[in-house]
């Protein structure tokens, strides 16, 4: 049996790689998604900023898009982690963790950033309940609240002020030195903004709300979130050992219409994004999708025209 060579294959299912998937299925091109399914905001329960999807749940966002999806039926989706990759000839090989193998023209990584397990005790189980990254995400239902913000360095008197959108009641933890100068300490000080350097010794929740922050000198934070900078980790290493440029931070580097230094291998969302947001992710899927499309026919066209 003739073996299926797909126009694209798409590795990661989240909102980047589903906006592409529906439109070059819209486009008739054959294409595969592979998913493992563990999307950056797995932790949330309500996704916020998205018109006309505003407060949905990760799961119920996926499921609609993929029903949508289905109507186009040169869309085909695998639950399964794509583990290496050949290039022979201008065309891409990709094999799964379960042993399948697809053969594509043009690759399209939208494979997210990841987590780096978090340190500090008791973070885990508030992480997308009560504590959060991003205050366009989750700042709206902590209005008002007193707040906690764990951060350090100059990124302080970023966050600082960004929050003080939401509210007036928050304290910031530098879990450690501050690594602040005179100058932004005194800032904070002429905002009063107390600020801790001792080190967090656990943090205190019930059921996913966290109650205090509690800091290894004794002293005890009440609040009823938390802001905080995960460090972050690109969601595969495929793309760099495919020879992808990637950035210090582990995002792949692409031009202005997704492509990477590799000839047909294409990349969007968060893995190539500093704005992390759902909306974002999957406006660059659906843009990189109609250059890949772009490049598709055009080739296709040259080849009949032989
Ligand atoms: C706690 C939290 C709350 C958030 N809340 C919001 C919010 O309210 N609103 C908002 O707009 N944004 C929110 N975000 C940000 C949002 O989650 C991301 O911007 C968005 O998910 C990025 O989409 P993406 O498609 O680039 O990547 P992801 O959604 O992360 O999807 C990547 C997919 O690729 C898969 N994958 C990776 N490698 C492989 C591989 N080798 N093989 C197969 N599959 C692979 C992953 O399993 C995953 O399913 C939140 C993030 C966090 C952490």
């Amino acid at each position: 049996m003739e073996k299926q060579i797909f126009d694209v294959v798409i590795i990661g299912g989240g909102p980047a790689g589903l906006n592409a998937a529906l439109v070059l299925g819209r486009a008739r091109k054959n294409v595969m998604v592979i998913d493992e399914g563990r999307p950056r905001n797995i932790v949330t329960q309500e996704s916020h900023g998205f018109l006309t999807r505003d407060g949905i749940s990760p799961g119920e966002f996926r499921r609609i898009a993929k029903e949508e999806i289905s109507a186009y039926p040169s869309v085909s989706f695998v639950v399964d982690r794509a583990v290496s990759i050949a290039e022979t000839n201008g065309e891409f090989q990709i094999s799964t963790r379960q042993g399948l193998i697809f053969q594509s023209k043009k690759l399209l990584f939208t494979i997210g950033m990841t987590d780096r397990p978090l340190s500090i005790p008791g973070l885990k189980e508030v992480y997308g309940k009560s504590a959060f990254v991003c205050p366009y995400c989750d700042g709206w239902e902590l209005r008002d609240e007193p707040l906690v913000i764990i951060n350090k360095g100059p990124e302080v008197m970023h966050f600082a002020p960004l929050i003080s959108g939401w509210t007036d009641h928050f304290t910031i933890c530098t879990n450690g030195p501050d690594q602040l100068t005179d100058a932004q300490r005194e800032e904070l000080k002429q905002h009063q903004v107390p600020i801790f350097e001792s080190p967090i010794q656990s943090i205190d929740s019930n059921d996913g709300m966290v109650r205090q922050i509690i800091l290894e000198d004794g002293t005890v934070i009440p609040c009823k979130g938390i802001f905080f900078k995960p460090e972050l980790v690109t969601g595969s290493d495929l793309p760099r050992k495919i020879g992808c440029q990637m950035t210090e931070e582990g995002m792949v580097v692409v031009d202005d219409f997704g492509k990477t230094n590799i000839p047909g291998v294409y990349s969007a969302g968060d893995v190539t994004s500093r704005l992390h947001q759902v909306i974002a992710a999957a406006s660059r899927g659906a843009f990189v999708a109609a250059a890949i499309n772009n490049e598709l026919n055009e080739e296709d066209w040259r080849r009949r025209g032989l």
